[in-house]
């Protein structure tokens, strides 16, 4: 399938399914917008609106922010991943956003990304839904979904952003950052996508692989071995291991070199597909 259709297709499957598609995190302006993305960075939103509430009230503005020390910000974000990287972060950010911005939220993503804690993403992502800015940012679900579903093919973060960018106009890239955000974290997840249930089943990639995989076999017997060959009929209990064309490690069976080995205890599939995660 073209790109352009896969990709109309995809949005507006997951717009079928996804009514509101805007950031989980809570806030009330840029400031705030600004303090939650930073905390969420390899945290979860939900963690992150525990503790914003009673932050916010303590710490109001990026004036009170400035006139405090990590140390007294630091029980406030406790409960977040990297609580005191985090707090020094926002001690700086307090500082900077008085001393070079006037107190206010810089409002592109070149200067957000020099304020401290705040890479690429954060910056997109306060660009873009604080001040309508166009931006795609690219955090892990969507590194994920969009290379799953087939939509880039890129390896590094900047590549799968550089890509969704060419495919959607600007006009739906904010929009597009959150669907597939909400779609890798509820549907397409990382351990476990529920793809019998997912709008996206028949358009999708991964999907497609995943049903090419062999069936399961049933009546193995595990004290013959670990693995089953299913070419050569033979039983194994270590396989030889080789290197596929997008560099996975595959099993092949000792006695014929086929790649078509089974779990005895499970009699699934050893074959790995790619997967895509960051
Ligand atoms: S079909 Fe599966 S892998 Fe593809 S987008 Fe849906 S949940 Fe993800």
């Amino acid at each position: 399938m073209e790109k352009s259709i896969l990709a109309a297709k995809t949005f507006a499957a997951l717009r079928s399914v996804i009514k509101a598609p805007v950031t989980e995190l809570q806030y009330t302006n840029p400031y705030e917008l600004l303090v939650a993305v930073l905390l969420s960075a390899q945290c979860t939103d939900a963690r992150v609106n525990l503790v914003t509430p009673a932050l916010f009230t303590r710490f109001p503005d990026p004036h009170a922010l400035s006139c405090v020390t990590t140390a007294e910000i630091l029980p406030y974000i406790q409960s977040v991943t990297f609580p005191n990287n985090k707090a020094a972060h926002l001690a700086k950010l307090g500082h900077v956003l008085m001393e070079k911005h006037g107190g206010s939220i810089p409002q592109s993503v070149e200067e957000i990304e020099k304020l401290p804690g705040c890479g690429h993403k954060t910056a997109e992502v306060v660009a873009s839904v604080a001040f309508g800015i166009p931006a795609f940012p690219v955090d892990t679900h969507v590194f994920r979904v969009s290379n799953r579903i087939g939509l880039v093919s890129g390896k590094t973060v900047k590549e799968v952003e550089v890509q969704l960018k060419a495919l959607f106009p600007k006009s739906e890239w904010s929009e597009g950052h959150h669907l597939l955000i909400l779609h890798g974290r509820y549907t397409c997840k990382a351990q476990n996508p529920q793809c019998t249930s997912c709008v996206l089943a028949t358009c999708c990639a991964y999907k497609a692989q995943m049903d090419m995989l062999p069936a399961t076999v049933v009546g193995l017997k595990p004290r013959l071995g670990a693995y089953y060959c299913a070419d050569c009929h033979q039983y194994c209990n270590q396989f030889i291991a080789i290197t596929d064309e997008n560099g996975l490690e595959q099993g092949s069976c000792p006695q014929c070199g086929s790649v078509h080995l089974h779990h005895t205890k499970t009699g699934k599939t050893a074959m790995k597909i790619r997967d895509f995660r960051v």
